[in-house]
């Protein structure tokens, strides 16, 4: 408890970020009002710019300020090439990470029938009006490799069969650097089974 309730509210209001549990909500709250505001101000502007401003691309829908994102508009980047990912941070690690030069869409979660979350809820509609209006030839499933994303890459990847689209899903097995003795044992079978021949004689 604190002599404030508006105190309090503050910190029960932190705890809906992940991650952040009654301790630490209490720790961020008193730190943003301690004696420089500034930060806290600047904290709050920006939430509520954040929150009012971005939108949905009506493309690809990752977030964006603009109706379609700069992703969908730029001209350089190849047009018959989708990525198919979870989530906008998904979209930006990829992008952050790697030399990626196609198109994108976001599914803005996966499916998972017992929470009510059908393809509908995930843009399959407008995805299959993609694959109908477009010329794609190859999808790359870059959905999380949990039970739901791997559920939700093969009903889109039963989808695009469909259309004569070349369908492909990110490559799982050891990382770079990473030692076999701390792979588990999920990890080490997909990668016995999609390993690539390193030269062919
Ligand atoms: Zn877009």
């Amino acid at each position: 408890m604190s002599a404030s309730p508006l105190l309090q509210k503050l910190i029960e209001a932190f705890q809906c970020l992940p991650g952040i549990g009654p301790r630490s909500s209490q720790r961020l709250a008193y730190h943003l009002l301690k004696q420089d505001r500034n930060n806290a101000n600047y904290l709050a502007d920006m939430l509520k710019k954040a929150v009012t401003e971005i939108q949905h691309c009506e493309e690809c829908r990752t977030f964006s300020e603009t109706k379609i994102c700069c992703f969908c508009q730029d001209p350089k980047r190849a047009n018959h090439i989708l990525c198919i990912v979870e989530t906008p941070l998904d979209q930006s690690i990829i992008e952050q990470n790697s030399h990626y030069q196609g198109r994108y869409f976001v599914l803005l979660g996966h499916l998972s029938p017992l929470d009510g979350i059908g393809p509908e809820q995930i843009g399959l509609d407008l995805l299959k009006k993609r694959f109908e209006t477009r010329t794609i030839e190859e999808i790359i499933l870059a959905t999380n490799t949990t039970v739901e994303g791997e559920t939700t890459a093969h009903f889109i990847a039963k989808l695009a069969s469909k259309y004569q689209i070349r369908i492909s899903r990110l490559a799982c097995g050891i990382p770079i650097g990473g030692e076999l003795e701390y792979v588990d044992s999920n990890t080490l079978t997909r990668a016995f089974n999609d390993r690539f021949i390193l030269e062919d004689n």
